[in-house]
């Protein structure tokens, strides 16, 4: 399909993602995997991304809920797939049934486990999941006891693998090697070593981090876009990592402005001489915040210009006074190159003082996706 008549559209670059999933693999290949992380619509690339993971050799992918996992079935992903943020009893039945592994943060949801194996006769597989500092799922260290392990090897369960989730890595070092340091206890403690399991605690942050916490699995999202998760690309370059998402748009009307006329809801932005405005057919609806009323810029004809006034629902104006040549139906990069110039998303992130995930998952709402 060609952009042609798109408004509004983000272009997904399989040759840098193979790229980056051959980085991440090789840096704990054969010792280890990579998870692909592709929940909330694969970081709001859409599913198809997942299956192209797949086609890449990627057999291990993390999701959000059953929901997410069965959808990933749906698009004939095959390999395991990891159902990261637990779940309800009243969904063991369909976990069980289609094999996925469900992360387990307490008794209750091993014995729903449990007892549908029993039912379905058959195994199951499942993660165990501690909690060494983040205050969401799993279990805390001092709540397992000898009950709870006797749960834990019950058949028809499997134990295939424990983890722990990092609440810190991006910018708490000190912090993300103490729960590291909980995380190794906890496995001492329990006999967990050197069996053979999967242990996982890095996310994109952690691994590209700390080395030592690349474990026998990895659970990567945001770096398979070739992105830094905490807007410090350093880390991102050095290792080669590349861009795979851009977004754009069009000029829908050029119109020269007054000095002294007003843009926008609000009039957030007030001419301060003869200007020269584009309307842009990209707004909050399409995923681009409000927050960057004023303040953001674009590419246009490979040179950036500021957005200027609110950003509407579906619009949003820019600034062309020095750019000549712009014409109607010109391509507008909110993210992404356009001749020498670039947008990061680390870029967008930071003006919307947000993180890389949610500027993507935003922009999750955009209808047309093309792969280049
Ligand atoms: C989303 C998620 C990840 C991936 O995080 P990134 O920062 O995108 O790499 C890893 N582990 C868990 C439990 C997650 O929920």
């Amino acid at each position: 399909m060609e952009h042609g008549d798109f408004h509004c559209w983000m272009e997904i670059s399989r040759k840098n993602l193979a790229h980056n999933v051959a980085v991440l693999r090789r840096l704990v290949y054969p010792r280890g995997d990579i998870m692909g992380v592709v929940k909330a619509n694969v970081y709001g690339h859409g599913i198809d991304v997942a299956s192209y993971l797949a086609s890449l050799g990627l057999r291990k992918f993390g999701v959000a809920s059953l929901e997410e996992a069965l959808e990933l079935r749906r698009a004939s992903v095959r390999g395991d797939i990891y159902i990261l943020g637990g779940f309800f009893p009243y969904e063991a039945e369909a976990i069980v049934k289609e094999g996925f592994i469900p992360v387990v943060s307490s008794l209750e949801e091993l014995e729903a486990l449990r007892k549908e194996g029993l039912k379905q006769e058959k195994s199951v597989r499942f993660h165990l999941k501690v909690d060494t500092g983040m205050g969401r799922m799993g279990c805390l260290p001092r709540d397992f006891d000898d009950g709870f392990f006797s749960a834990v090897f019950s058949p028809p369960l499997v134990l295939t693998g424990v983890m722990t989730h990092f609440a810190s890595a991006e910018n708490d070092p000190e912090y993300t090697e103490w729960q590291f340091r909980k995380f190794c206890a906890f496995l001492k403690r329990w006999s967990l070593f050197g069996k053979s399991l999967e242990y996982h605690c890095a996310n994109s942050a952690a691994f590209l981090s700390f080395p030592h916490m690349r474990l026998t699995l990895n659970r990567i999202g945001i770096a398979l876009f070739g992105v830094s998760p905490n807007g410090d690309t350093q880390v991102v370059h050095s290792l080669g990592l590349r861009p795979v998402t851009t977004i754009r748009a069009r000029v829908k009307l050029l119109k020269v402005l007054p000095p002294g006329f007003r843009v926008g809801y609000g009039g957030t932005f007030i001419t301060s001489r003869r200007t020269k405005v584009a309307v842009v057919t990209l707004g909050y609806a399409q995923g681009l915040f409000r927050a960057f009323s004023n303040n953001f810029e674009v590419l246009v004809r490979g040179k950036r210009a500021p957005l200027i006034g609110t950003v509407s629902m579906d619009q949003v104006m820019i600034d062309v006074s020095h750019i000549d040549e712009v014409r109607q139906g010109d391509v507008v990069t909110f993210l992404g190159k356009d001749g020498e110039e670039e947008i990061r998303v680390e870029e967008l992130a930071r003006r919307a003082g947000t993180i890389p995930h949610e500027i993507f998952c935003s922009f999750g709402k955009l209808k047309h996706r093309l792969f280049i």
